[in-house]
């Protein structure tokens, strides 16, 4: 059961609301992902189920975001109706919370879609079309650029806890501020320097993450303008 999808409580409000295209800006230029390596906290995260360890093996959707278990059963018990596990799933969130998000299409450059993706073992690689999945499944050496293009330190909403997209965005001048949907972009404007604050304090905080965990980037990355 995906309804009530708003009870989720977060620190933020969470706008689920997507709605409108617009101008595509570009996601920050990072290394490509290394899918070898497992979440860094994975050993501390809990089950939302049984509140047991996870299983690497062990994993559901919900959201476009992974979820991890104990034990399939577990996974299947939280597909049955994952808003009765919240604590769990907000608590594992937490630990896990991403230090990057990817927000375009490794092929074609496009807004990815959440349903369109690859399970690799350890994250999702997503697209915007299943031709542009195709395409990757053939030639994935073709797309290094793309995909170094592909995430963002930002990960989430400019102005909620959502999941931020790159067809819905504002530039400043630091770049591009993705949010949600265009009425998390409208409640942005409304108090630009309080929500940038923010952003930019997650951004700085992802990037040290990252590079505590996988080395500065390469001198040789290329920022997108
Ligand atoms: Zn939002």
């Amino acid at each position: 059961m995906l309804t009530g999808r708003c009870r989720l409580r977060l620190s933020r409000p969470l706008c689920v609301v997507a709605l409108l295209t617009t101008a595509v800006a570009p996601a920050a230029a990072l290394e490509p992902p290394d899918a070898s390596r497992p979440p860094v906290r994975l050993a501390e995260a809990r089950c939302p189920v049984t509140g047991e360890p996870v299983v690497a093996e062990h994993h559901t959707r919900l959201r476009g975001r992974r979820v991890y278990c104990a034990t399939a059963a577990a996974c299947d018990a939280f597909q049955r109706d994952p808003y009765a596990y919240q604590d769990g799933l907000l608590k594992q969130w937490e630990v896990l919370r991403p230090v990057r998000v990817q927000l375009l299409c490794p092929v074609t450059g496009k807004p990815v879609r959440r349903d369109v993706f690859l399970a690799r073992h350890w994250d999702e690689l997503y697209f915007a079309s299943d031709e542009a999945r195709e395409a990757w499944r053939k030639h994935p050496d073709r797309y290094r650029d793309g995909l170094a293009r592909a995430w963002s330190f930002q990960t989430t909403c400019g102005t909620c806890e959502a999941l931020p997209r790159a067809d819905v965005s504002v530039q400043v001048a630091s770049g591009p501020v993705y949010f949600c949907c265009p009425g998390c972009r409208a409640a942005f404007e409304g108090d630009r320097a309080a929500f940038l604050k923010d952003v930019t304090r997650e951004k700085q905080a992802n990037q040290q993450a990252w590079e505590r965990a996988h080395g500065p980037r390469a001198p040789t990355s290329k920022p997108t303008p």
